[in-house]
């Protein structure tokens, strides 16, 4: 008997199509796997039995009556739990939220159910996707199911360990400043972070809005290139969306690729054994055909702190409609300034409210020009740096992260630390670009990531290349 768990999204689409099984018997397959796994792993927030037994029928029922509505159609996915599905829970791993459930589906999720896709869960994350670990859920932290005393990164830990856990063939992240990409690396898995716009941020709850994006975590890159063709495309309930010429090919060679090393980058900062397997990819490259440039990339070092201001401020105003009024757990008191001050303070983690204050601060009278003025200054010279090196390069290559996945409350006490996981990932949010992060083999028996930064736009770019590097890999 087929193990369905083994499959990915390709295979289980190649599988529905030929008839060889039905989205019944693999949805029942990933639910018992959960069933059996999470106990130990802590990946859901949430689990629909019920509905996804449900929708995998009417799919067979639609196929069986020759009307699939496509690849996606009977395809079990797992959802992040900042992304609206109608009537569910949506906690975004907050107190705070810990009764809402949402009154309309994320754009994403309509395209998602236009396709016939089945949803499994939703999976934990850190508070409102603020966290490199997914110890900052108010639901306990989710493990690393390579090693269970260790994290699986963040804020989309759960995602990242629901697909390494084979609880799920694929799942839908987020990312604001790497939260696709880290945990994706520490997990072993692939995770794409598409270009800005790309993808609508309608129904996905805002962390920094200019910064933000869905994408696709998966076991493969053709399968994150599949996902993200299923749900990008430009939508009018987010204006920011732009439709990008899109198409993946899986090419078997990188001949006539330039890829930029930046110095930046590749110094100090990464453990050995990262060092180790991003250079032993980057000669993979080479050998399948690349050219490597080595690149200057002003500015580089400045993104971690050009983000650390924008995305709390942006983070202060878009949290600021959780006032125990609105949304979620009322903490209530009188005068009614009480209400918001108690709801915020006991529904609100700890990092949360750092980020808030940090962001409330920058953006205060007398500080703005300082602080958030002076950080969209930079933005602009790290966005032209950027523009600059892709005119004489096609993409951009780094680590993912600077370590390997982490013990659990290793970090947890030191904030800078934390954000020091991000160094690698967050001049891409700060410049909007595309970028991806493959498996590059194991260190220490953990996996390490490897990341392609494409230029704007450049999705298709990016996934294709990084289709080829990961075949060489394998
Ligand atoms: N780890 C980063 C942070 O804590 C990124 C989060 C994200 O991409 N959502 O802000």
């Amino acid at each position: 008997m087929t193990d369905f768990l083994k499959l990915n999204l390709k295979q289980l689409s190649d599988g529905l199509a030929a008839g060889q099984f039905s989205s019944t018997e693999i949805t029942k397959a990933f639910l018992q796997q959960i069933r059996g796994r999470d106990i130990s792993v802590h990946a859901f927030l949430d689990v629909f039995e019920g509905t996804a037994l449900d929708d995998a029928h009417a799919s067979d029922e639609r196929r069986a009556a020759g009307k699939s509505l496509g690849a996606l159609d009977g395809i079990p996915l797992a959802i992040k739990d900042n992304i609206l599905i109608q009537d569910q829970r949506a906690t975004a791993g907050s107190k705070i939220l810990a009764n809402y459930r949402a009154a309309y589906d994320a754009t994403v999720i309509s395209s998602l159910k236009k396709q016939g896709s089945v949803f499994l869960g939703k999976t934990n994350m850190d508070e409102f996707a603020m966290g490199s670990s997914t110890e900052r859920s108010a639901y306990g932290p989710t493990k690393n199911p390579y090693d269970l005393a260790r994290v699986p990164g963040g804020s989309s830990g759960g995602s990242a360990a629901a697909v390494a856990a084979e609880m799920a063939p694929a799942a839908l992240g987020s990312d604001t400043g790497g939260s696709i990409r880290q945990p994706a690396s520490f997990c072993g898995i692939v995770g794409f972070k598409p270009s800005y716009g790309a993808v609508s941020r309608s129904g996905l709850m805002a962390m920094a809005s200019s910064l933000d994006q869905i994408g696709p975590m998966t076991k493969t890159v053709e399968d994150a290139a599949m996902l993200f063709d299923a749900i990008r495309g430009t939508d009018v309930l987010d204006q920011t969306t732009q439709e990008i010429p899109f198409s993946f090919e899986a090419k078997q060679s990188m001949a006539g690729i330039r890829i930029g090393v930046p110095k930046q980058a590749w110094g100090e900062g990464m453990t050995p054994g990262v060092r180790a397997q991003s250079e032993a990819a980057l000669a993979v490259a080479e050998r399948m055909g690349a050219k490597l440039v080595d690149i200057d990339l002003p500015y580089a070092a400045e993104a971690l702190a050009v983000y650390y201001v924008l995305m709390p401020c942006e983070v202060s105003a878009n949290l600021s409609r959780f006032d125990g009024m609105r949304y979620g757990v009322r903490d209530a008191g009188l005068p009614l300034i009480e209400t918001y001050m108690q709801s915020r303070e006991h529904g609100l983690g700890e990092e949360v409210r750092r980020r808030i204050m940090l962001g409330t601060y920058a953006l205060s009278k007398g500080y703005y020009d300082a602080y958030y003025r002076q950080a969209r200054r930079v933005q602009t010279l790290i966005r032209r740096a950027y523009r600059d090196a892709f005119k004489n390069v096609d993409l951009i290559a780094t680590p993912t992260a600077p370590s390997i996945a982490f013990r659990l409350g290793e970090k947890l006490s030191d904030p800078l630390a934390m954000y020091l996981e991000d160094v690698y990932t967050v001049g891409v949010n700060v410049a909007g670009l595309p970028a991806i992060s493959i498996p590059c083999g194991l260190d220490d028996g953990l996996p390490v990531g490897f990341q392609l930064i494409g230029a704007m736009g450049g999705d298709g770019a990016v996934l294709s290349n990084a289709h080829v590097l990961e075949q060489a890999l394998a």
